[in-house]
């Protein structure tokens, strides 16, 4: 660890494949400032997508998709360690160790699998159940000592801070850490159908990567205010998620002037999606311009994987030799 960081931060990303503004915003932002302050440790978790991916054709190419966005993003790879999971294979050793000290009829509780039960009752695998272990074994692996989350994987972290003082009770040590909750303020990105969170499956999604052409032509489908029917009906801006992008995207004379003209019908909605689309678009190109680069190389950004696992890798073994040791395995 370096020692002009406060201390080492740890996140997973599902390889969900190329990136959406609610990504961006909810993380992948947040991804990029911590590296100032923090040693960073991003996981793009493959194993983590095989509890509800079944169709795993598309799992490489999702990986260095989402590697693409990260590093165009501004994730630093000479000083933040970015890998994947499975190329890691002390995750799974330490994960089978865990799973010892965990109560199932505490991991079968936990709402976010019921949530899961519900989504995919065909599905219902033990790796589903055993996910909260496989969270914390990355975690405590890495021996992370702050870990963002936002609201819904909270309970996750909880379980995993738990998990770290039951080890180190039962085999009287102090091998594993218990990593600190920093919570994050994720804002709830809505949709192009302003009604539900960005999803790509919900294909009501800005794909971080999308042209110009294709950026402006989902900002023009998006939802506004309801009840402004007619150009002549004056609007309401605090109802409204362009507006809600306008306070991120625009400059404060352009949020000023959509509030007070939105509400005097002195704005349409076109013009205003309009104004949005440009000034997404102009925050977005540097983005772009740095990962169509990284694209023309995947080999490059395969290398950086591939060292970042290596990195991983050396954290990882010191761990599992003090956990063999700990638990008193011959
Ligand atoms: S003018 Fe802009 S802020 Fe007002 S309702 Fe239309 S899109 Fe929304």
């Amino acid at each position: 660890m370096s020692s002009q960081k406060k201390g080492r931060v740890f996140s997973g990303a599902r390889p969900t494949g190329r990136q959406h503004l609610g990504n961006y915003l909810g993380a992948i932002k947040n991804y990029v400032a911590l590296q100032d302050e923090y040693d960073c440790i991003y996981c793009i978790v493959d194993l983590h997508a095989l509890t509800t991916v079944e169709d795993t054709l598309n799992l490489r190419q999702n990986t260095l998709e989402m590697a693409l966005d990260f590093l165009a993003a501004g994730i630093r790879p000479a000083e933040t360690i970015m890998f994947i999971q499975s190329h890691v294979p002390q995750v799974a050793e330490l994960h089978l160790v865990l799973s010892m000290i965990s109560p199932l009829g505490k991991l079968t509780e936990l709402p976010t699998f019921k949530e899961k039960v519900r989504q995919q009752p065909h599905n219902v695998n033990y790796g589903l159940v055993g996910y909260p272990v496989l969270m914390a074994a990355d975690i405590v692996l890495y021996k992370a000592n702050v870990v963002p989350v936002g609201i819904d994987q909270a309970p996750h972290l909880e379980y995993t801070r738990e998990t770290v003082r039951t080890f180190n009770h039962r085999f009287n040590t102090d091998v594993l850490i218990e990593p600190q909750m920093k919570n994050t303020e994720i804002p709830k990105v809505l949709g192009i159908d302003g009604v539900e969170k960005m999803s790509k499956s919900l294909n009501n999604h800005i794909e971080l990567a999308a042209t110009p052409e294709e950026t402006k032509k989902r900002v023009m489908q998006m939802t506004t205010d309801p009840h402004r029917i007619l150009r002549s009906d004056p609007g309401n801006p605090d109802i409204c998620n362009v507006f809600t992008m306008h306070k991120i995207f625009s400059s404060s004379d352009e949020i000023a002037m959509v509030d007070r003209e939105c509400r005097r019908a002195g704005i349409g909605c076109v013009d205003c999606k309009a104004l949005y689309a440009k000034n997404l678009n102009a925050h977005l190109a540097p983005f772009r311009e740095r990962r169509s680069e990284f694209a023309k190389d995947p080999g490059y950004v395969l290398g950086i994987l591939d060292d970042g696992a290596k990195r991983a890798r050396k954290i990882a073994e010191q761990t599992m030799i003090e956990v063999r040791q700990a638990v008193g395995l011959p």
